[in-house]
């Protein structure tokens, strides 16, 4: 006989995040039990606590000191200011906790009840969690596993080192090292670069493929390489690091590669290599909830693991790692697991790198239309012709949008400039949409604003722009 739980719920969410916290509110919207459990003391995950928006801060902080200083060019001459990293660290700090607050006033607002500690499950219908040398049974009729992900380390690199930081090290700023090494050009080593390099850093960025954020097309990434390689101390692609030794001059690193340096020391080390599922950290086989090798969970188009009762969603259930793909799949789970007719049928899902120029990608890449032979045409947009653009000093943008050559509906779109990430917005809604060309062209954007390239773009795909020449090919002469 087993022991009676200490809590019951129609649906247990195992982890706040993003992912988890809209699962677990929406479900109680739908008048369902709801308990969450979370391990951290306040809700929100990696995301609001550890990862996107105290970077978005820190980012912003970057971005006012970059422009001040740019707009010497302009006349107005601005000396550095002095830069106090506690009052930063807890400007940045002021902005999460308005959120998480905000989250644990609409958790109560709904009933849900919080159970914080680390779960873990015991059978398919009970989890465990475990705080402070206490452990809580909860029963559930469903369950929804959003525990997330982890950084990856690197099995060369010494972690007990407070010099080798991950991205939650980094967000602490807990000062700004002279010469950093960021492993990884993807989307967390940039952004941490932007921020480093504006507070004075000299920063270095190795890359093991032949471009930084690989997953984006060479010529959306190609104005912020340029950018980024005026100002970095080096970017060494196609180059791994093999080996890294703690001195106390710093950490030296011997890289081997393309155009790999001799061996160089820092003083701090950003590890951003990407995430691993926590998949294997939930004991979920005491459920009978299949786990892949890598740790991802697999899910069908409702969200549901192989066990029909027990959902999971976000990281823990595959690329990309997205806190906006979880936000979508929690609506899902919950609203399956409440017994609507709830499936997960997004066409894309939008990519943003929050980085100086921001780098967007939504839908098909060229790279991917040309890797699996898919027929395309597409309009591009320079910026260096928009009005807006040139206003701000930044006429190194791109807009491309890819288009079917045959019924010119939207199947992507990558954009490189100064808020190419909420720019994107359109264009997702265009292929969710299904949305043409002519549609994108025909509708009025206002002007002057960078709004604007995206109908250019559809405008030279169509022929019938007058901003600039249209390519003879779509004029039909
Ligand atoms: P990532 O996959 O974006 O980038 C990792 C990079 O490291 C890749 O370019 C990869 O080629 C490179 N790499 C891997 N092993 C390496 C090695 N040994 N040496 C040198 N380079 C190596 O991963 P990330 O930047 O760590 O981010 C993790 C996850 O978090 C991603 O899924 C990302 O999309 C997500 N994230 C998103 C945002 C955002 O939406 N703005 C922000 C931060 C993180």
């Amino acid at each position: 006989m087993t022991a009676t739980p200490d809590l019951e719920a129609d649906i247990l969410v195992l982890g706040a995040g993003p992912g988890g916290y809209t699962a677990a509110f929406r479900a109680a919207d739908l008048g369902k039990k709801v308990v969450l459990v979370e391990r951290a003391p306040v809700l929100g995950g990696v995301c609001l606590n550890v990862g996107c928006i105290p970077s978005k801060a820190l980012l912003h902080a970057a971005k006012v000191l970059e422009e001040a200083h740019e707009m010497s060019a302009a006349g107005l001459g601005f000396t550095r200011p002095p830069i106090d990293l506690d009052k930063l660290r807890g400007w940045k700090g002021g902005i999460v906790s308005k959120l998480t607050s905000g989250l644990a006033a609409l958790a109560k607002q709904r009933k849900v009840t919080v159970a914080t500690g680390i779960g873990r499950f015991v059978s398919p219908h009970e989890i465990e969690v475990a705080h402070d040398g206490t452990t809580k049974r909860i029963a559930f009729a469903h369950a929804i596993v959003a525990a997330g992900s982890e950084p990856a380390q690197l099995p060369f690199v010494p972690h007990d080192d407070s010099r080798v930081l991950d991205s939650t090290g980094a967000l602490d700023l807990q000062d700004v090292p002279q010469r950093l090494l960021v492993i990884g050009g993807g989307i967390i080593g940039l952004e941490m670069a932007t921020v480093y390099h504006a507070l004075g850093s000299r920063v270095t960025v190795v890359e093991l493929m032949d471009q930084i954020i690989p997953g984006a097309d060479r010529d959306i990434v190609a104005p912020l390489m340029k950018r980024i390689a005026a100002r970095y101390e080096a970017i060494h692609l196609q180059t791994k690091v093999t080996k890294v030794e703690p001195g106390t001059e710093g950490l030296t690193v011997t890289f081997d590669g393309k155009d790999a340096p001799s061996s160089t020391t820092f003083d701090k080390i950003l590890v951003a290599v990407g995430r691993v599922p926590n998949g294997r950290t939930l004991n979920l086989e005491a459920a009978g909830v299949s786990v892949d090798a890598r740790g991802f969970v697999p899910v069908d188009g409702r969200m549901r693991t192989n066990v029909p009762h027990i959902f999971a969603i976000g990281d823990i259930v595959g690329q990309p790692m997205l806190a906006h793909k979880a936000v979508h799949e929690g609506k899902v789970a919950a609203e399956a697991a409440a017994g609507l007719n709830a499936a997960f049928d997004a066409r894309v899902i939008p990519s943003v790198a929050y980085t100086d120029p921001e780098v967007a990608w939504v839908g098909l890449t060229e790279n991917e239309a040309k890797a699996a032979g898919v027929a395309y045409g597409k309009g591009s947009f320079p910026w260096a012709a928009s009005g807006r653009a040139l206003s701000f000093g930044r006429d190194e943008g791109l807009t491309k949008v890819l288009f079917d050559p045959e019924t010119h509906r939207t199947l992507g779109c990558g954009i490189v400039g100064p808020n190419a990430g909420d720019l994107i917005a359109e264009v997702a809604l265009a292929i969710e949409m299904g949305a043409d060309a002519a549609d994108i062209a025909g509708t009025i954007h206002p002007h002057p604003t960078l709004s604007e390239t995206i109908a250019q773009s559809a405008e030279m795909f169509e022929g019938t722009i007058t901003d600039l020449m249209p390519p003879r090919k779509a004029r039909g002469v």
